[in-house]
């Protein structure tokens, strides 16, 4: 093997040969193992190792030019960052996947084994911590100078295993074998203060000034992801803090001789980063939860304000090099910490403070549900953070005088208006503090924008209108196309080029080839062969085998009452009892795919899954059926997991109450993958149908409008059973022990659920949606025309790339410009 490469080249290079000289020097000197002895995992290990050291040459560069420049960057803030396996997307991201598997075959190895033994990061739960991690890929691809900051949570969302039908959850320890992405910064480390109290002076030259003297500190110490941007040497930073306790702390208990106290103040200071929240649209009012939010919040800012300083010796300009976008509201403490941090800390007065703040944050907000609405109460925020009350009191107190000077003598206005809520017990509304604190806020589709305007936030429209957006969610085509769906990806390349891959609008070229009957074959060709992997995949998980040429009816998501996967068991109910009734019925074959995790503590969303699995036992057994129905649920749904799905639907349940779903994001990843969508008008669904096309969309349900006017005149879903012959069969056999082995108990919390109070509105829509999907299995019967239909909706999906997202911010909120790291010597030419 050729021994004269450079360092430059062993770091930085491409080619098979150098790869393997890399891989080979990490196999021994990072991972310490010798070929003889190395498993599968030591590979992993080695070849992560050699494509790090690829995005840290791009990231060096970027940070240097970033550095030299002085320039605009964004912080973006969130609790969760939801990533996803590394390995299979930088290398995709740096061009290198087919050098790389050559290198991997003449060491005798198989990249696709390798790309298998990696742990994916679950920090998050969902489509929030997923759309900031689809949002560093963009960032990173468009060029803009970006810093991601959360938290490295030590056990990241379970893992969910199903018994018996039911999910358990097992605990996720994906640091367990260490984790090669990352680079430990124990110099990067910040002290974070938590309860006490708040002394007030003033100082010799009279002014007044506060001192919080915390009773705890804890030691926020960061590591570094990189995250390397597709096709550019540009690289950005995830930056995630960990807990640590602080030694000056435990010293003090320790001098006076209580060693066990010391040991579990250290203990109670590591558990801040221990765990995320399994809590999907939910909160959990848990003083750990605001502990969390505080901490990651402060070392961040607290970080920006260190960078800041490197270039600049004074704070007054710090928004005009910084902005900070808010991951909805779990960083908003965030406004008062940096008032806190400008006033206290840098001497700061007031109204430059504020000035400041104002002008750095931009809130997004991401949901409607009321119990989704963060609230923290003044009790339990000022024992925590007692200077941080008394910064939201008085941001309030000014906040309220000039609202009153607006609106004189209406005091309802005010007390809607104000941070605080006033009846039961006190509470701080962190929207509010997010709305007032910030100089952009924004929703995620058309649809829940305007929700925003009209009704959420509808008074602080009125106050400040100029601050309200709209930025519909995207995601990145990288992962979900061409990592995810590679035949699909090399079909559309070959068509139209590989532009599309950084201009998803391109896409559009594909349309004149839904008319070809030859691109139609391969079409099918492509989806047949990855509906076959995910046969086998599910066959292996589940012990379930499907048809690959039935249709694959999939609904992927976390589970919800207001996602309503339930509506979808009652049309698969529907369909059985049509075959029950006549077993020669012509029905066309689907497969009903499920997966999705359920909030630990939220029991009817467990008993969900119980009952795919229960319904699943029963109709995939029984020989009236034959085999054209079959229902499988596809344990532990992840971002791993959702690559094998997404890809090899055919249809894409999107099936929420109208105003409940945000924008939603699994309905893009689909779409984009040739499923055409089941869905009601809700969320970013509404513009997937504009742009596809009303006549390539199965759309139903009630409208918000609706959905409003029935909840008005009083609801009675107990009167659609009486009156629906279908459904009240359906009703009475998920209560008289037909799928739960003759327990009559085991479903009736959901059946009376339904029966008496819907708050979903799940019967209310059932015989629209029962009247579509029979329009859908008559479509599935004409593959031509239901191919042209899957080629048009990929067409013209690519207003739902996440860098058309991240266009939208730059332009519209950030006003941030593109920046090419100088100097580049690779094969990527600026
Ligand atoms: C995209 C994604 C989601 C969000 O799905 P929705 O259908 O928008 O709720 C949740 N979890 C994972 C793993 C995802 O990749």
């Amino acid at each position: 093997m050729n021994d004269t490469f450079t360092s430059n080249e062993i770091h930085g290079g491409t080619s098979t040969e150098v790869l393997k000289r890399s891989f080979l020097d990490n196999l021994s000197y990072r991972q310490a193992k010798f070929p003889a002895v190395a498993t599968t995992y030591d590979h992993y290990m080695a070849l992560a190792y050699t494509v790090r050291d690829r995005i840290m040459q791009h990231w060096l560069q970027s940070a240097s030019t970033y550095y030299e420049q002085s320039v605009r960057s964004l912080c973006y803030l969130s609790a969760e960052f939801l990533l996803g396996p590394h390995l299979g997307n930088n290398l995709v991201n740096l061009g290198m996947e087919s050098e790389t598997r050559q290198a991997m075959l003449e060491l005798g190895l198989d990249l696709d084994r390798l790309l298998a033994e990696e742990e994916e990061p679950g920090l998050g739960n969902g489509g929030l911590g997923r759309l900031a991690a689809c949002y560093l890929d963009s960032l990173a691809s468009l060029q803009i100078p970006a810093i991601g900051y959360g938290i490295r949570y030590e056990f990241g969302i379970f893992d969910q295993e199903l018994k018996d039908g039911w999910q358990v959850e097992r605990t996720d320890k994906w640091l367990r074998y260490g984790n090669p992405w990352e680079v430990a910064r124990p110099e990067i480390t910040f002290t974070v203060g938590f309860g006490g109290s708040v002394r007030e002076q003033v100082d010799s030259a009279g002014n007044y000034q506060v001192e919080w003297v915390p009773d705890r500190h804890v030691m926020g110490m960061a590591y570094d992801t990189l995250i390397g941007g597709y096709g550019v040497p540009t690289a950005n930073l995830l930056r995630l803090w960990q807990a640590q306790a602080s030694e000056s702390f435990d010293f003090q208990l320790f001098n006076v001789g209580d060693y066990q106290g010391a040991v579990l103040e250290k203990i109670a200071s590591e558990n801040i980063s221990k765990v995320l929240y399994p809590n999907d649209e939910a909160l959990q009012g848990k003083v750990l939860r605001l502990q969390q939010q505080y901490f990651f919040t402060s070392c961040a800012l607290q970080d920006m304000i260190r960078i800041y300083l490197q270039r600049s010796s004074q704070l007054g300009n710090l928004h005009e090099k910084f902005t900070v976008q808010l991951n909805d509201t779990h960083p908003a403490i965030g406004v008062a910490e940096l008032m806190r941090l400008l006033i206290d800390q840098h001497a700061m007065p007031w109204e430059l403070a504020w000035e400041i703040t104002r002008r750095t944050f931009a809130y997004t907000n991401h949901t409607l549900l009321p119990e989704a609405l963060e609230r923290w109460s003044v009790e339990l925020l000022g024992r925590l953070l007692p200077r941080h009350l008394q910064i939201i009191l008085e941001i309030n107190r000014r906040h309220l005088e000039g609202v009153r000077k607006r609106y004189p003598g209406d005091e309802e206005r005010a007390s809607r208006l104000s941070l605080i809520e006033e009846q039961g017990s006190r509470a701080v509304r962190m929207a509010h503090l997010a709305c007032v604190g910030s100089y952009s806020i924004n929703g995620v589709a058309e649809l829940h924008s305007r929700l925003l305007r009209d009704e959420v936030l509808r008074d602080f429209h009125d106050l400040t209108p100029e601050k309200f957006h709209n930025v519909t969610n995207g995601v990145t085509p990288r992962r979900f196309m061409l990592l995810a769906n590679p035949r699909l990806s090399a079909l559309i390349t070959h068509a139209i080029g590989d532009g599309w891959i950084r201009d998803l609008d391109q896409l559009h070229r594909l349309e004149p080839l839904a008319d070809d009957a030859a691109f139609r074959a391969e079409w099918r060709v492509v989806k047949r062969a990855v509906k076959e992997d995910l046969a086998e995949k599910v066959q292996q998980r589940t012990g379930i085998s499907v048809d690959p040429e039935s249709l694959f009816d999939v609904q992927v998501k976390r589970f919800h009452e207001y996602k309503r996967q339930h509506l979808n068991l009652l049309h698969i109910l529907s369909l059985y009892f049509q075959i029950k009734d006549n077993p020669a019925a012509d029905v066309t074959p689907r497969t009903f795919l499920f997966a999705g995790k359920a909030a630990p503590g939220y029991q009817m969303a467990k008993l969900i899954i119980k009952l795919i699995n229960s319904v699943g036992e029963v109709v995939n057994g029984d020989s009236d059926v034959n085999g054209r129905l079959r229902v499988a649920f596809f344990p532990d749904f992840n971002v791993k997991n959702g690559q094998w799905i997404y890809p090899a639907a055919d249809l894409s349940e999107q099936i929420s109450t109208a105003g409940k779903e945000a924008s939603g994001t699994g309905n893009m990843k689909l779409s984009m993958n040739g499923a055409l969508t089941i869905g009601t008008l809700d969320g970013a669904n509404i513009e997937i149908r504009d742009h596809v096309g009303p006549e390539n969309f199965f759309c139903f349900g009630m409208t918000v409008e609706e959905v409003a006017s029935l909840q008005a005149a009083g609801y009675d879903p107990g009167s659609l059973v009486r009156d629906n012959a279908d459904l009240s069969r359906i009703m009475h056999r998920l209560s008289d022990g037909t799928f739960s082995r003759g327990d009559t108990e085991l479903f009736r919390p959901l059946v009376e659920n339904l029966q008496y109070h819907d708050p979903f509105f799940v019967l209310a829509d059932f015989s629209s949606y029962v009247e579509r999907q029979r329009e859908v299995s008559a479509a599935f019967q004409d593959r031509e025309v239901w191919t042209q239909k899957s080629i048009l909706n990929v067409a013209r999906m690519g207003h739902f790339s996440s860098d058309r997202s991240i266009r939208d911010y730059c332009r519209e909120i950030w006003q941030i410009d593109a920046i090419q790291p100088n100097g580049f010597n690779s094969k990527f030419k600026p």
